[in-house]
């Protein structure tokens, strides 16, 4: 893959909720290897922090017994994340707390180690290897459990100067709304995300077990309580993607997670956005190309580049 080409390998390795998923890249950009193992949090900081260096240390020596060099590795991590300073300062489903997860790593490991957002790092992949390749401004949009968003600008993906830009999901656009897992009520992900869509049909169908793209579904079928639903959840995305475009004009949006095969998702969200911008242009919408592996890919490509805030043209260079 063009992009994540150099001498010797990389991993990239998304430290996730539920899994740890690694990839190993060749000097041509081809992955070599996937890893998959359960996160296992629930065990403590400490002992995800070794298994971590355990699933890396396992990968450096099945590239070395091949006769390959691991050259360095980077890691995806959910959460608030200083990645100049590799310290993961708080990400909740890991249990991790100021952990200084790049220097621990990196000494275990003996090679470099760069740290990147997850949702950042997703958003890095389909810019240079994915739906969103030469594509200079646009929004990588997860929709799934929750809702995440990393904003693309210039050929660069933007942290902010605290790293919490792309924080759409907790955009309140019903205040006194549902309440959310941060304290909030009617962000945009208590009204609009996969496990959204699902618990507000099922309070409105009692004994329900429908998901989110069953729901989809009878709402394309016209059932008037998915209709309503579904129209509630898309107006809300569309009303929050309207003021995103009116400030900031993006070319493209490309939404991934669990909701974004879901039936009619980009059809009807594309008019959604449309009836909110009288006369700005709107953006085009797909849906994301490398699933859940855009996290550990782009872990890779900032691998591959040295850290640092990887311009989307010139990891496309890196060959
Ligand atoms: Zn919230």
């Amino acid at each position: 893959m063009v992009g994540l080409a150099g001498s010797g390998s990389v991993v990239g390795l998304d430290v996730g909720g539920t899994l740890l998923k690694a990839v190993a890249v060749g000097p041509e950009g081809g992955v070599t290897a996937r890893v998959r193992q359960p996160t296992a949090a629930g065990d403590g900081a400490g002992a995800l922090m070794e298994r971590v260096v355990a699933l890396l240390v396992g990968m450096r020596d099945e590239l070395l017994a091949r006769g390959e060099v691991l050259r360095a590795v980077g890691l995806a991590v959910p959460g608030v994340i200083d990645e100049e300073a590799g310290v993961v300062r708080f990400a909740a489903n890991l249990g991790w707390r100021d952990v200084e997860v790049t220097s621990f790593v990196a000494r275990r490991l003996g090679v470099p180690v760069y740290l990147g957002h997850d949702v950042r790092s997703g958003a890095l992949a389909e810019g240079v290897l994915g739906a969103a390749r030469g594509v200079d401004d646009f929004l990588f949009l997860p929709i799934g459990t929750g809702i995440a968003a990393a904003l693309v600008l210039g050929g660069q993906v933007r942290a902010g100067p605290r790293g919490s830009a792309g924080e759409l999901g907790h955009l309140v656009v019903e205040p006194g709304g549902p309440p959310c897992r941060c304290g909030a009520r009617g962000c945009l992900e208590t009204l609009a995300s996969a496990s959204a869509l699902a618990r507000r049909y099922q309070e409105q169908v009692p004994g329900s077990t429908l998901e989110a793209p069953a729901v989809a579904v009878l709402a394309a079928q016209r059932d008037t309580v998915a209709l309503a639903v579904w129209s509630s959840a898309v107006g809300s995305l569309g009303q929050v993607l309207a003021g995103v475009q009116s400030l900031v004009d993006l070319d493209l949006v490309v939404v991934g997670g669990g909701l974004a095969n879901a039936e009619r998702l980009l059809a009807d969200l594309e008019g959604a956005i449309a009836a909110r911008l009288p006369w700005q242009v709107a953006p085009r919408l797909t849906t994301a190309a490398l699933g859940d592996e855009a996290g550990s890919l782009g872990a890779a490509l900032l691998a591959r580049a040295g850290g640092g805030a990887v311009r989307l043209g010139s990891a496309a260079a890196l060959s």
